[in-house]
């Protein structure tokens, strides 16, 4: 008798598959016809469709939900639309890594491209304050080969009376200001799905001079609603912060419900555990996890070193304990880094004791660096054929 049985273990019998169609197949052609009229007929299955916009070819994917133990595989395989067929065994059924499965473990957006194999660096304001900060940090990471950031305008907080974030009235100014600097993503927590139409509306007001990837804060992965809204759409990507006091599977759960209403370009931040045994950090920080999401999913993982720590101490080596972590995430293959800076901490009206300043932006980049180029240089030991990924810019 077994006892004791982990979360994250294959389900044979529920085994459900996923038919991936040649790419570009024309609904009204024969060949789709055909192998939809196959599919739909099936007993007991039924059909989840997912369809993924690529710059160059629409994909489609069809999950086989329900009854398909007794499928034949094969059959399946032949049919004339389809150009190969997996079996999915774990839950997160599109953004899940299956066996012999080829997906990639990237997307594109506004130029950058995303993956499990890059590493990209979005430093900025934890929350927008005026607009004096926004250009200074954002001169700064243009001056640094830098073209993604943070920009936080709608911040969820503890306390009602706190700072909640100038919201909408900075958008305008934190949009063109990015134009002005070259910078293509700002990462931007949404709280409430009337946020997604505020930042899209601001965008196309000012020409769209830049782009943002939506967050999911801590505080909503569970927000299924949210998770709903957001994911139903697919002109923004969406960095998903795992939930602090729940499991890493219910997190990836959680992600997967982005995917499953349509939006599957999702990167899977680690930002710490709420814990007291993480004293005297602000989290327990978990970048451990790093090469589990990127075993289980097809996700690129992010690493939030300021929330996670909280503070800038240091140690006697004279790194501070944000850039010491980040360097553990690297080591460990993180694909991007979401970090606090603030061009004066101390006025700083959200989390002010753990922002880096700006003159450590130079030495904090070329940390990295040196990291990236260790981890690239573990994955040739293990791995002699593995591809050398260059720390992307852009
Ligand atoms: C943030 O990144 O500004 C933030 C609030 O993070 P988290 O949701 O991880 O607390
Ligand atoms: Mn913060």
């Amino acid at each position: 008798m077994r006892l004791v049985s982990t979360s994250f273990e294959t389900h044979p019998v529920v085994a459900k598959m996923l038919v991936i169609l040649h790419p570009n197949t024309d609904k009204n052609s024969l060949a789709f016809q055909e192998t939809w009229n196959y599919l739909s007929k099936l007993p007991n299955v039924r059909i989840h469709e997912h369809s993924i916009e690529g710059t160059e070819q629409q994909l489609s994917e069809l999950y086989l939900i329900g009854d398909t133990s007794k499928l034949s595989f094969e059959e399946v395989a032949n049919l004339p639309a389809v150009e190969r067929v997996i079996r999915i065994y774990h839950e997160f059924r599109i953004l899940g890594r299956h066996r012999d499965d080829a997906r990639p473990a990237s997307f594109e957006y506004n130029g950058v491209n995303f993956s499990q194999d890059n590493l990209h660096v979005f430093a900025g304001l934890c929350a927008v304050d005026n607009p004096t900060s926004v250009e200074t940090i954002m001169k700064a990471l243009q001056a640094n080969g830098q073209v993604c950031t943070r920009m936080g305008a709608y911040k969820p907080r503890t306390n009602p009376y706190a700072f909640q974030g100038h919201g909408k009235s900075c958008l305008h100014y934190v949009f063109e200001l990015a134009g002005k600097y070259g910078i293509k993503v700002i990462a931007m927590e949404v709280t409430h799905e009337r946020h997604l139409a505020e930042i899209d509306e601001v965008l196309e007001q000012c020409g769209r001079p830049t782009g943002v990837m939506l967050q999911i804060g801590t505080r909503n992965t569970q927000n299924f609603e949210l998770l709903k809204a957001i994911g139903r759409q697919t002109t923004y990507p969406i960095l998903f912060k795992r939930g602090f006091g729940i499991t890493l599977n219910e997190s990836l759960n959680a992600a997967e419900y982005l995917a499953s209403e349509g939006n599957a370009n999702v990167i899977f931040c680690l930002r710490g555990m709420k814990s007291s045994f993480g004293a005297p950090h602000r989290n327990m920080v978990d970048f451990a996890h790093v090469p589990v999401v990127k075993r289980l999913t097809r996700m690129p993982v992010c690493i939030d070193p300021s929330h996670s720590v909280g503070t800038r101490e240091a140690a006697p080596d004279g790194i501070l304990d944000v850039m010491h972590s980040t360097a553990q995430g690297i080591i460990a293959g993180a694909n991007m880094v979401l970090v606090d800076f603030h061009p004066q901490p101390t006025h700083a009206l959200v989390d002010g004791p753990q922002a880096l300043l700006l003159d450590e932006l130079e030495p904090f980049l070329e940390d990295i660096r040196i990291t990236h180029e260790a981890y690239q240089k573990r994955c040739q030991l293990f791995q002699p054929k593995h591809a050398l990924n260059s720390l992307a810019p852009a």
